[in-house]
């Protein structure tokens, strides 16, 4: 497929088709009282040339155009959308961007947060498309005032990277520029294969990944691939044996297929096939959010165009994203710390362990596993006057893991207690109290945090 798919004109385009969508919805809410102006109805006409898309597109985007998407969201609805851009450029130094989407957007107010991805896989064009498709559904839907989605947006927060391995899309091939796969190089269980990486997390674009997925509280996180009609979630291997939120995954997988349609299949994705450092694996185990891979592709024999992959797949998609939404928002699908702090006061919960990888000959000629540590913190401020908080966190009891220090483990029920480090602190960084926090899934623990509040406004000595 070609890359260079889109005219100048696209942005127009498509941002007619935005202008259409969100003034038709405006006015299926308001009958009445949103007059029909003439900026209204010039672009209906046109809109027939269109998608029935969000954007209206009918073609693939190029990185510029996804760039501008972005970009033109951001500076629409600056109370929703906020610019993110990860911390490490590409390897041939390209810039990995993506948005954030609630109401209220620069509030760090401690809500759930549901990240979906795209485009793991350079080649897999369809799922940078659908993540992005989403992201404007949900916008042009807020702004509307839907109100599923609004009161979705209420209580949680949604990221999106449309397109993770951008050398790989702009090369349009599946690896990144140094030829690893990257969904074969996060270091839980990495095995130095073919395609793995010279070590666990030696590609930017996983350790991007890993930023985004700990420095918030990520309880949900979908990865978009093609061309399978699957959704998978952890374990990787059968030797990892099922992993103790199994019901839970395999619950939010299957609405999820059951949304894409009666092919898709909901199973742990080593049934599917067996493979080794992938995102999905990681991140359950990091953080006990429910990890997806969502894979779509047309129905076999149906041929693969945009039509088919992208616009006749999207509003399954939407409906498979929403379940993702749901669960982020559901307080039995993540953990609450409750508490009263001084006005201004930043919070913020810090935890750091060791996760390993599989065994492997190591340089020095023995078979061991690498230890490689995982730190995952967060921050939320307090602006409001009373100091009441409610903070929506990933479980501090994380899953047994099956790669361990002495190697595989593969029978495991238990969750380790990997204790929240909660810091109450002046907005200049200095800590007034420092709180130990377990709370379990679905669980709400309140913290005392008398000391901080009788130090905040004390003045320092000296
Ligand atoms: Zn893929």
């Amino acid at each position: 497929m070609s890359r260079i798919t889109s005219s100048p004109q696209k942005r127009g385009r498509l941002f007619h088709g935005l202008t259409v969508t969100s003034a038709l919805a405006a006015l299926a809410l308001l009958p009445a009282a949103f007059p029909a102006t003439a900026s209204v109805e010039a672009p209906v006409t046109e809109a027939a040339a269109e998608s029935p898309l969000p954007s209206g597109n009918t073609d693939y985007r190029t990185l510029a155009d996804y760039e501008t998407d972005m970009d033109q969201l951001v500076s629409d609805h600056p109370d929703l959308v906020e610019p993110l851009t990860l911390p490490f450029p590409t390897s041939s130094g390209r810039t990995v961007r993506g948005i954030e989407i609630t109401d209220n957007v620069s509030a760090k107010d401690g809500k759930p947060v549901f990240v979906t991805v795209g485009m793991h896989h350079g080649n897999e064009w369809p799922s940078g498309e659908m993540t992005m498709e989403y992201a404007i559904d949900l916008v042009n839907r807020a702004a509307a005032g839907d109100p599923e989605v609004t009161a979705l947006l209420d209580q949680a927060r949604v990221v999106v990277v449309p397109i993770v391995n951008v050398d790989g899309f702009v090369n349009n091939r599946r690896q990144t520029d140094t030829n690893v796969d990257m969904n074969r190089n996060y270091g839980f269980g990495w095995l130095p294969i073919s395609t793995s990486g010279a070590e666990p997390w030696s590609e930017p674009e996983a350790r991007n990944i890993e930023w985004l997925l700990t420095t918030r509280q990520a309880t949900t996180f979908v990865t978009q691939h093609t061309c399978i009609q699957v959704v998978l979630y952890p374990p990787l291997q059968l030797k990892a044996g099922p992993t103790q939120d199994v019901d839970r995954l395999h619950d939010l997988a299957s609405r999820m297929a059951t949304h894409y349609g009666p092919g898709y299949i909901a199973r742990d994705s080593a049934h599917d096939y067996e493979t080794t450092g992938e995102a999905i694996d990681w991140a359950y185990f990091a953080t006990r959010g429910l990890a997806i891979t969502a894979e779509t592709c047309p129905d076999r024999g149906v041929e693969r165009t945009f039509e088919t992959q992208v616009v006749d797949t999207y509003p399954e998609h939407r409906l498979a994203m929403n379940e993702g939404l749901i669960n982020t928002a559901s307080p039995e699908q993540h953990a609450t710390i409750t508490g009263k702090a001084p006005k201004d006061a930043v919070l913020r919960i810090e935890r750091s362990f060791e996760m390993y990888t599989q065994p492997f000959t190591q340089e020095d000629g023995t078979e061991r596993p690498e230890a490689f540590t995982t730190t995952h913190t967060s921050e939320m401020e307090l602006p409001h006057p009373n100091g009441k908080f409610s903070w929506a966190v990933n479980p501090s009891y994380l899953p047994t893991p099956p790669y361990q220090a002495e190697g595989i483990v593969p029978d495991r029920t238990g969750f380790d207690d990997e204790q929240w480090i909660l810091t109450c602190e002046r907005p200049d960084g200095t800590v007034l109290q420092t709180v130990p926090v377990s709370v379990d899934l679905g669980e709400s623990v309140e913290v005392n945090l008398q000391e901080c509040k009788k130090n905040f406004h004390k003045k320092s000595i000296g």
